[in-house]
């Protein structure tokens, strides 16, 4: 999780009343792509984003959307480790200035919180959303209203925030939003412990993966992030998977994020994160030009202060060492913001 969120969460606007929604359809006569259009509506178009969505609810009968597998019934009412109900449950929602300049633009990310979480961090800043689910269980419907209402907001995108386990309810509302005018990219923005079989599922649906690459060491996944030994293994099987669906970042002529692959690390402190291996994977596995935001803001939150290792935040040297073997590699796609940070460390090192 982007741990710049928990300043926008605590503006966070919960979900009241109807929204206003676009009267008009995006599909009605369309036959040529004259213009940037989302994957879901060419999907869509192509008569099989009904199919993807009858798809995904079918796995609500024996959750196995997350590598937890719980086979938990969620249409019956039980709960897996996410404890996530079939309906979605919402923090808020919101346009987002936090988040990478590409996604925000002059408009901000349209951004929304999901509750519950499939990965449950003990050092997640948002904690009271993700460990404890505090939020509104919504329709699907209202979803997708959630959705048309940040477009109309200006938005530049919709970022789905910690969507794994309710990956069939923003499929379903996706479609009912499309139908109501939405026209902006997909965020999926994920810790990226995900399955292969089911990203399958959102091929030609999301526009843009944002995954984190937690760690690179099953200790440390399994420590930190309830039990999670195989993070490592199924995080870098997803990122492929969603390079091979996406490719690498695109941006529109204004700078904006349209499609493509962003991936993001944040660096722990003692190299509890394996930044090192982190990015001798990334330049092995992933072109170069791959673009990656190494992220310089831990901080020691919730259960964090229970454990030595991870109780403090990093250091200059901790910072500056990552981006260095981020360059080292040969990574030549860094975000722009933690380029201009290891600038002024340096310069304030040398001055
Ligand atoms: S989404 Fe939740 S219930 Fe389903 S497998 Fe993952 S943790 Fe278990």
């Amino acid at each position: 999780m982007d741990l710049r969120r928990r300043y926008f969460i605590k503006k966070s606007l919960f979900l009241s009343g109807s929204l206003l929604l676009s009267p008009f359809s995006l599909l009605a006569g369309q036959k040529k792509y004259d213009r940037w259009i989302p994957a879901y509506e060419k999907l869509e178009l192509e008569g099989k984003l009904a199919q993807r969505i009858k798809q995904a609810y079918a796995l609500f009968e024996h959750c196995t959307l997350c590598p937890r597998n719980c086979g938990v019934n969620r249409q019956k009412g039980e709960k897996g480790f996410c404890r996530a109900p079939l309906k979605p449950v919402i923090f808020s929602y919101h346009p987002h200035f936090g988040e990478e300049m590409s996604l925000v633009g002059g408009k901000g990310s349209g951004t929304i919180f999901f509750s519950n979480c499939n990965l449950r961090c003990i050092f997640c800043q948002n904690w009271p959303i993700s460990h404890e689910g505090r939020g509104k269980e919504i329709r699907d419907e209202d979803l997708a209203d959630v959705m048309v209402h940040l477009q109309k907001m200006g938005c530049h995108n919709i970022n789905l925030v910690t969507p794994t386990h309710v990956m069939p309810n923003i499929l379903n509302a996706t479609r009912m939003a499309l139908k109501k005018g939405l026209h902006l990219p997909l965020v999926y923005n994920t810790s990226g412990y995900e399955c292969l079989e089911i990203l399958k599922i959102l091929e030609g649906i999301v526009d843009i993966y944002m995954p984190d690459m937690k760690y690179m060491d099953t200790d440390k996944s399994a420590k930190y992030s309830g039990g999670a030994g195989d993070y490592p293994e199924m995080a870098k099987k997803a990122i492929l998977e969603m390079h091979r669906q996406v490719g690498e970042l695109k941006l529109d002529r204004q700078g904006i994020a349209i499609r493509g692959l962003m991936i993001r690390h944040l660096v722990m402190p003692n190299r509890v994160a394996g930044t090192e291996k982190f990015v001798k994977w990334m330049a092995e596995a992933l072109p170069k030009s791959t673009y990656v935001n190494i992220m310089a803001q831990y901080r020691v939150e919730y259960k964090a202060y229970d454990y030595t290792e991870i109780a403090r935040g990093i250091t200059v040297q901790e910072f500056l060492e990552a981006m260095n073997w981020a360059e080292k590699v040969g990574l030549t796609n860094l975000d722009p913001q933690s380029v201009a940070l290891k600038n002024f460390y340096h310069h304030h090192r040398t001055h």
